[in-house]
């Protein structure tokens, strides 16, 4: 079992992050221990990616399943060379075009990268992301760092530092808080290790951008078909998800504003506290629908809005103990791949579907 630890906080400038803290927390890096920094997408639990023995209090620190590979975050592309045996011509295309970036490679692994990062596949996965705290501890580690997304395993993932610490105070040695994740989502992950490249995982590129810049571009059909495993490990866990039901509603939108005002009646009479989150666009319509708890996620024609607030409204709804989450669903062109792709996962699959 984990001791208690004493967690230290440092709040820091996103921009300009406080380079005594980021020398602090680099060292503890450095020394075998666990730190939570901010990225662009979501916050990261970070280790030395080369000590084993750090990286295995990764897993024991948020729960997380043995069989779930850890993503190694670098300061710059020069760093991954010592990490992956082979640099195909479609990793140099994607680096120069979206790294720093929430842009996730899967490469071949070098054998001096420890089993335990990769979960014992003999691929890696490796991003530079783009946050400036996030480089500086990277650079003051001195070394690459493996990061899984700073939540225990299970819960959504970190958006703002105080999620980081409703999660692991007492399990990590720090944490550097720098305010929301611009992104709020995780990175796309990317399998370059066959000819044509494969999306493991929508995420902060989307596949319109990566099409542009590689061609054909495919996408792993275990991410939709349950009858097929998805072939990234992590993706097949029922995560990103808050404690009540989530109920995602789609269809035409009147159909779905009548479905959902519903399904609030519905859950109140059973004597359920009730969220509805929706676009800005029909915010209006549940303002007196007596739903515990409304969020407006974002607006309908700018997917990325709702993809920076998705992980903070179910916090929100574990907050006010919210038993049955109804969901507007949003376009799945663009951002709007990840967005639903989270929401459906944290729905398991079950949607409503309204013609
Ligand atoms: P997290 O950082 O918590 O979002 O989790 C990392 C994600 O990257 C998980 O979904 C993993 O399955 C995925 N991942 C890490 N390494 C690999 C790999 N070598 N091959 C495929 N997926 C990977
Ligand atoms: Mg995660």
């Amino acid at each position: 079992m984990t001791s208690v630890i004493e967690t230290k906080y440092y709040p820091i400038d996103p921009l300009a992050p406080d380079q005594g803290a980021i020398e602090e927390c680099g060292r503890i890096i450095r020394t075998g221990g666990l730190v939570a920094f901010p990225t662009e997408t979501v916050y990261g639990l970070g280790a030395n990616a080369l000590d084993e023995e750090a990286c295995r209090r990764i897993f024991e620190a948020k729960g997380r399943p043995q069989d779930n590979p850890l993503i190694v975050h670098v300061a710059s592309p020069d760093d991954i060379a010592v990490l992956t045996t082979e640099l195909p011509p479609q990793a140099a295309k994607c680096i120069q075009a979206f790294w720093p970036g929430p842009l996730t490679l899967v490469l071949p692994k070098a054998f001096r990268v420890p089993a335990v990062v990769s979960a014992g596949l003999n691929t890696l996965a490796l991003r530079m992301p783009d946050h400036p705290a996030a480089l500086a501890l990277i650079r003051a580690a001195g070394v690459p760092v493996a990061a899984p997304s700073a939540n225990l395993s299970g819960h959504p993932s970190p958006t703002l530092g105080r999620h980081v610490m409703e999660d692991l105070a007492g399990r990590i040695e720090a944490v550097l808080d720098a305010g929301p994740c611009r992104v709020g989502v995780e990175s796309t992950v990317l399998d370059l290790t066959e000819t044509v490249p494969v999306i493991l995982r929508p995420g902060g590129i989307t596949r319109e951008q990566l099409t542009e810049i590689l061609g054909q571009v495919d996408i792993d059909p275990g991410l939709q078909d349950e009858s097929q495993a998805p072939r990234s490990p992590g993706v097949k866990y029922r995560h990103y998800a808050p404690r009540g039901r989530v109920v995602p509603v789609s269809g035409p939108d009147e159909k779905v504003q009548a479905r959902i005002l519903q399904e609030i009646s519905r859950g109140r009479n059973q004597g359920l506290r009730v969220a509805v989150l929706c676009s800005a666009e029909s915010a209006p319509v549940y303002a007196a629908s007596g739903a515990e708890y409304l969020e407006i996620l974002g607006s309908n024609r700018e997917p990325w809005t709702v993809a920076a607030t998705l992980y903070r409204a179910f916090r929100e709804c574990d907050q006010r103990n919210i038993d049955l989450i109804l969901a507007e669903t949003f376009t799945r062109s663009g951002m709007g791949a990840a967005v639903m792709n989270r929401l459906e996962k944290a729905a398991g699959h079950h949607v409503i579907f309204e013609t």
